[in-house]
């Protein structure tokens, strides 16, 4: 076990100790991180990450929280939270963005400039990072068909800028997945549009999902992924519609319950555990399984021992 003492001298004194990670998740669930650093630079980066690797410390990023279900046990090693900012216009429809911006600051940055493409992204919550680590997406659209290029850190801390080719990215899926890599920049090539209508396709998106994702409820959007199939229109099934069927909108595990605007989002709904909301997803699972023989993926990460 590394000394208190050892572990500040390699992170610095912003190293904190135990701190709870339910305030960096939507859910508003989870234990505390062991280890946690806050970085808002691509320098900071490297030296977390390059720290990590001399100790043999286990480390993951966090975004914004959006997608993530925290064990009520917490994460046994160092959490980095990702804080890198800075937007900037690069020739006339390409945006360079730091990866802890907010994706939503990013759809209003490129409408300032008018710039179409990316309004589909309109009220997807978390990071411009989490976003490209998922491929997150709606409406049609999703990060693949807008980026250009991303910067990477690899967990020795080494950097590279690749293209849109090497994240491989599918549905809700990236080769960040597996390669463990870091996305500290991303470049994002945009088309010239009548500003005007840009903002009204916002707002319409905006409200439309206000409806289905009220601000208070908290929640980390769909819990299970749409289930491929060719023979459906969009070349998926929506998960959401088994549920439905399964009766998904009455179903509750003490302080989780699912929606009731929607069947494949599960609500934080005043107490709820991390393992409420675990338990409720298995409980959706087996019902689905049991009606149509499918085994639900989830969208959701899972961090931590449950
Ligand atoms: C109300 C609501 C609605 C939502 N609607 C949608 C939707 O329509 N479409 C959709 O796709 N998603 C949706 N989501 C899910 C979520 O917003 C997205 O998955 C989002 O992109 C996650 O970003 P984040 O920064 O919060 O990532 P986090 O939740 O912090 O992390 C998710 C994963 O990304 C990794 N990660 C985070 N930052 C980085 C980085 N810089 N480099 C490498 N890996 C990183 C983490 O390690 C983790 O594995 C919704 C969530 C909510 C709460």
């Amino acid at each position: 076990m590394i000394s208190k003492e050892a572990l500040i001298a390699e992170f610095g004194e912003q190293l904190e100790f135990d701190r709870s990670l339910s305030e960096f998740t939507t859910f508003g669930t989870g234990g505390p991180a062991r280890l946690f650093i806050e970085v808002t630079t691509v320098e900071e980066m490297i030296q977390a990450v390059s720290a990590a690797d001399r100790l043999d410390l286990e480390f993951m990023v966090v975004g914004g929280g959006s997608n993530l279900l925290v064990a009520d046990a917490g994460y046994d090693g160092l959490i980095i939270h990702t804080g890198i900012g800075g937007m900037k216009l690069v020739e006339e429809n390409e945006i360079v963005c730091g990866a802890g911006e907010e994706l939503m600051a990013l759809v209003r940055f490129a409408a300032d400039n008018s710039l179409t493409g990316i309004e589909f992204a309109s009220g997807i919550r978390g990071t411009v990072g989490g976003a490209v680590y998922g491929n997150a997406g709606a409406y049609g659209g999703d990060m693949a068909q807008i980026l250009s290029s991303a910067t990477l850190v690899d967990k020795a801390g080494r950097v590279k800028t690749v293209g849109s080719d090497y994240l491989r990215f599918g549905y809700r899926d990236s080769i960040l997945k597996t390669s463990g890599e870091i996305v500290v920049e991303a470049t994002f090539r945009l088309s010239k549009g009548d500003p005007v209508r840009i903002k009204e396709k916002i707002d319409s998106i905006l409200a439309e999902r206000e409806a289905k994702f009220p601000p208070t409820d908290k929640c980390a959007g769909c819990i299970f992924k749409n289930i491929p199939d060719e023979k459906s229109k969009h070349g998926k099934i929506p998960a959401g519609r088994l549920l439905e069927e399964i009766g998904a909108k009455s179903m509750s595990v003490g302080g989780a319950r699912v929606s009731p605007r929607h069947a494949n989002i599960i609500i934080n709904g005043g107490g709820a555990t991390s393992k409420d909301i675990r338990r409720l997803a298995d409980k959706l699972k087996v019902k689905v399984f049991e009606k149509y023989g499918i085994m639900l993926e989830e969208e959701v990460i899972q961090v931590g021992q449950f």
